[in-house]
């Protein structure tokens, strides 16, 4: 039985007292009641402020990173370690989001040895896959998605892998409003689990957890929830209100 997981990626938004506002309010109406794993992916610069309130006020939310390097210190400007992370009780990282592929150049290689990086310090990788409108309006969406899925996990442990959560966000339907429709996403869901059921076991795949991300709102969650492969959602605009966060969250 797999638990549900919905996270809020917050981009490059929220400055640190924006976090603990959020945090504050959120953590009020939430009431630690939730049956599912929820995480906040602030900015790096929030972290902290984030621990500081998820710590005092007791709250069931778990911290997650937008990005890693995979090095663990050293000559690597801008970027930021798995210990950093580590020392902030972060225990989520996304890696592969579609806007660090499309603005940072990120490429299925390098996402591969972050995901051994985030594996090897026992943190958890959220790895996002999904195609462009014009992959899937060509009919080749599956084969993108699953030679993604494949080239990302190259080489990552059978005892691992089942701490990973796959995010299967359509680039067309992140922050445009659009939905892919629930049976769309739940089928890309189904054939991510079989990749893995394939490169592990279906042991391995049915204990992993597949979150749909793009444009997930109070609206329609509950149709997305309403599928068997689709175990979560990746929030992006609306996990920035506590309100639809908290609605998502309730759905
Ligand atoms: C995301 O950035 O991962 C995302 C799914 O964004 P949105 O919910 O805004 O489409």
């Amino acid at each position: 039985m797999r638990k549900v997981f919905i996270a809020g990626n917050w981009k490059m938004n929220m400055t640190h007292l924006e976090t603990m506002k959020f945090l504050e309010e959120f953590g009020f109406k939430f009431g630690n009641k939730n049956k599912c794993d929820i995480a906040v992916c602030p900015p790096f610069t929030a972290l902290r402020s984030a621990m500081t309130v998820i710590n005092d006020d007791n709250l069931e939310i778990k911290l997650g990173a937008q990005n890693m390097y995979f090095e663990t210190k050293g000559a690597f400007t801008g970027e930021i370690s798995p210990d950093m992370l580590k020392a902030l009780n972060v225990e989520y990282v996304i890696l592969g989001h579609s806007e660090r592929r499309q603005y940072f150049n990120e490429t299925d290689k390098l996402i591969n040895k972050k995901v051994k990086a985030v594996f090897e310090n026992k943190l958890k990788p959220i790895l996002c896959i999904g195609e462009t409108i014009d992959i899937r309006e060509s009919g080749r969406e599956k084969e993108f998605v699953i030679g993604q899925l494949t080239d990302c996990l190259d080489s990552v442990d059978r005892e691992d892998i089942v701490n990973i959560t796959i995010a299967y966000e359509p680039i067309w339907a992140i922050g445009t409003g659009k939905t892919a429709t629930s049976e769309d996403a739940n089928n890309m869901c189904s054939a991510i689990r079989a990749k893995i059921a394939e490169l592990y076991s279906s042991d391995v795949a049915n204990a992993v957890r597949i979150q749909y991300g793009g444009s997930v709102k109070p609206s329609n969650i509950s149709e997305l929830m309403n599928m068997p492969d689709i175990d979560g959602a990746l929030v992006g605009g609306a996990s920035l209100k506590a309100d639809d966060f908290l609605a998502i969250i309730n759905y």
